[in-house]
């Protein structure tokens, strides 16, 4: 992995001696340096770097302003930085500190004392970003669905519900597409269960191919998935789900289940509040219409219709 150090210091000589000891060690692949707390904070932004060296006088912006812009900033707060101070700076060393400097070297500093600090942060830095990529992982991971690579139930709930939400706030429209496979235990039970993966996949891959990138794509539990479409009324939805049925149903498969006819049935919702939706009720009166579309022949789109419906709640 590439490493790079930023050293600000408004004194030539000492950036020359930091760089050229810090090359001695090879510890860095790239060297930046700045001036005044100015051209460091814009060379950051170009380029992040995982150690800063900063002097605390400088004209223009200082060290303390520049701790304080640095510290603003989500995306770069965790940059350690060393501070340079001089050698009876006791108070300026605590605002330094005090301001979220990791550390400090006092002028005129011996080089081997240098590189060992710096050494200390690079170290703690690195092991801080491994640690953040791999909360990124899990959270990934916890939200995955492992066999379909779509998102799990649990997100799901979570993402309809703050779709809900959103929907009564903007009074945007928002629908929902349940979707079961037509007797899928059948591909199991000819084809064995690994096939039956396979299909699973397949499915998968289709609903996420006819969906727009922002809407829901998700695996219920076994061979049920479910779409949530923000911005969708019921009749754009209903839409969609037909085209998905007719892209499953024209599926070729290689291999084995060549002669598989593979359908499956789905059920459409439109959010409303008029009668008043909770996310439990949303997702039955798509159920609802699943099971029509079941028990009316399978391999079609049902939807629930709020002109001719009853309150759901009631
Ligand atoms: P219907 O048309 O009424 O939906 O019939 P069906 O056969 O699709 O429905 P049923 O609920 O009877 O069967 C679902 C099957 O899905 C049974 C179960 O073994 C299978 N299944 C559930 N999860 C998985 C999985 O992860 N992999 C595979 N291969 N099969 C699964
Ligand atoms: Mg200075
Ligand atoms: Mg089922
Ligand atoms: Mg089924």
């Amino acid at each position: 992995m590439l490493t790079s150090v930023l050293i600000i210091d408004d004194s030539v000589a000492v950036r020359e001696q930091i760089i050229r000891t810090l090359e001695s060690y090879s510890l860095f692949n790239r060297y930046f340096e700045a001036e005044d707390g100015l051209e460091g904070f814009k060379k950051l932004l170009a380029s992040p770097v995982d150690v800063i060296l900063c002097d605390l006088e400088m004209p223009r912006i200082d060290g303390f302003k520049f701790l304080t812009m640095l510290k603003a900033r989500p995306d770069l707060q965790n940059i350690p930085v060393i501070i340079l101070t001089g050698l009876n700076d006791r108070e300026r060393k605590i605002k330094g500190l005090e301001l979220g400097a990791n550390d400090y070297i006092t002028k005129p500093f011996d080089n081997e004392e240098m590189v060992a600090r710096v050494r200390v942060h690079l170290k703690l830095k690195k092991l801080q970003d491994e640690l953040k990529r791999s909360n990124e992982l899990l959270l990934e991971l916890s939200n995955t669905d492992h066999l379909t690579g779509l998102f799990n139930r649990r997100y799901m709930m979570e993402a309809l519900d703050k779709e809900v939400h959103r929907s009564v706030r903007k009074g945007s429209p928002l629908s929902l597409i349940v979707l079961d496979i037509d007797h899928f235990k059948r591909v199991n039970d000819e084809f064995g269960h690994l096939q039956g993966d396979a299909v699973l996949q397949m499915v998968a891959m289709h609903l996420q191919k006819e969906l727009r990138s922002y809407d829901y794509a998700a695996r219920y539990g076994g061979e049920e998935f479910v779409a949530i479409l923000p911005d969708s009324s019921l009749k754009e939805a209903v839409f969609v789900a037909n085209r998905i049925r007719l892209a499953i149903q024209s599926t070729k498969f290689s291999g084995p289940p060549s002669e598989l006819c593979l359908t499956a049935s789905l059920g459409v919702a439109g959010f409303s509040l008029e009668p008043p939706l909770t996310v439990d009720s949303f997702i039955k009166l798509a159920d609802d219409a699943l099971y029509r579309a079941k028990a009316n022949g399978r391999n079609r789109v049902e939807f629930h219709n709020p002109e001719s419906a009853e309150n759901p709640l009631a």
